[in-house]
């Protein structure tokens, strides 16, 4: 009896087998071909795979956050948007450190971008807008004291304004050459270009944008002539010629766009808040999102 169970056990594990490995074998006809490209991608990691591409095409690309400030002073208790306190700053570069985030400069956005150099594990870049003095006064030391970098894009008709006429005040001077050309010896400061004199909206325009009606010629000709006239200022005075264009305002018409890079312009920076994706692609240069800090909104708040 034992033996003839045993038997029939036997027998029925053996059709049991045969039909689980037919229900395979029906399986993967009827899935075809997604089924073999699974298994290729699980079992061919060679180079050329698919799955090997697509990773290649992500640590190809850089999330890169860029802060935006302007004015930093002993105390922030103006109730402006645009003015934090020196305390403040610092424990922003403070928290950036702990987290491991790296500053890096435009420069390095654009080695990036061309193939020449490689971004750190957590990049990010720190803005200043208008070119104040206090920059220097209050950002500068702390940027030195913790080995950090920044970005200033500066309005080139005050910095010649408080070069002919110095007047070291926090509250309201801004940059001269002297200073522009002391920061940037220090390897830590990178300067940008803001416009010469249309960070204004009392003639008539917002900032850089296109007036209603003003043709593309006329438009073009107005952007040329007062980009252009900073950026041969900073070659005159400092030597060095801007990659990137800084919109006033934020105030932007789509028909700068060509200007700007015909311009030479690698990169511009937007008022737009947000996160940046960095591929190899010159384009994502542009219009390059930035998230305003304010006295309320710590750089860790922003980035948590
Ligand atoms: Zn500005």
């Amino acid at each position: 009896m034992y033996v003839i169970k045993m038997k029939t056990l036997i027998y029925y594990f053996a059709i049991f087998a045969v039909t689980l490995a037919g229900i395979g074998i029906i399986k993967l006809c009827s899935y075809g071909t997604s089924i073999d490209a699974d298994s290729m991608l699980k079992e061919s990691p060679s180079p050329q795979s698919s799955a090997m591409l697509f990773d290649k095409a992500k640590s190809d690309e850089k999330d890169v956050p860029i802060i935006m400030y302007h004015s930093i002073l002993r105390s922030s208790h103006s109730g402006s948007e645009y003015i934090i306190s020196e305390a403040d700053f610092e424990r922003d570069l403070k928290f950036l450190k702990k987290q491991g985030y790296t500053p890096i400069v435009m420069q390095d956005l654009i080695d990036f971008v061309d193939g020449k150099g490689t971004l750190p594990e957590k990049p990010i870049i720190l803005t200043f807008d208008d070119g104040y003095f206090n920059n220097c006064s209050y950002a500068f030391p702390l940027l030195k004291k913790y080995d950090c970098k920044a970005v200033i894009s500066i309005i080139g008709y005050y910095t010649d304004l408080y070069t002919e006429t110095p007047d070291e005040n926090p509250a309201y001077s801004h940059l001269t050459w002297k200073d522009i050309k002391e920061m940037i010896a220090s390897g830590n400061v990178e300067f940008q270009n803001h416009s010469y004199n249309l960070h204004t909206i009392d003639k008539g325009r917002n900032g850089t944008k296109k007036k209603k009606g003003e043709s593309l010629a006329d438009y073009k000709a107005v952007l040329t002539s007062d980009l252009g006239k900073l950026q041969d200022a900073f070659k005159n005075n400092v030597g060095f010629t801007p990659t990137t264009f800084t919109y006033p305002f934020g105030s932007v018409s789509n028909d700068s766009f060509d200007i700007i890079q015909e311009m030479g312009f690698r990169a511009s920076l937007s008022c737009e808040s947000g996160m940046n994706h960095i591929g190899k692609n010159s384009d994502d240069l542009y219009m390059l999102k930035r998230y305003l800090r304010t006295p309320k909104k710590s750089v860790q708040a922003i980035l948590e």
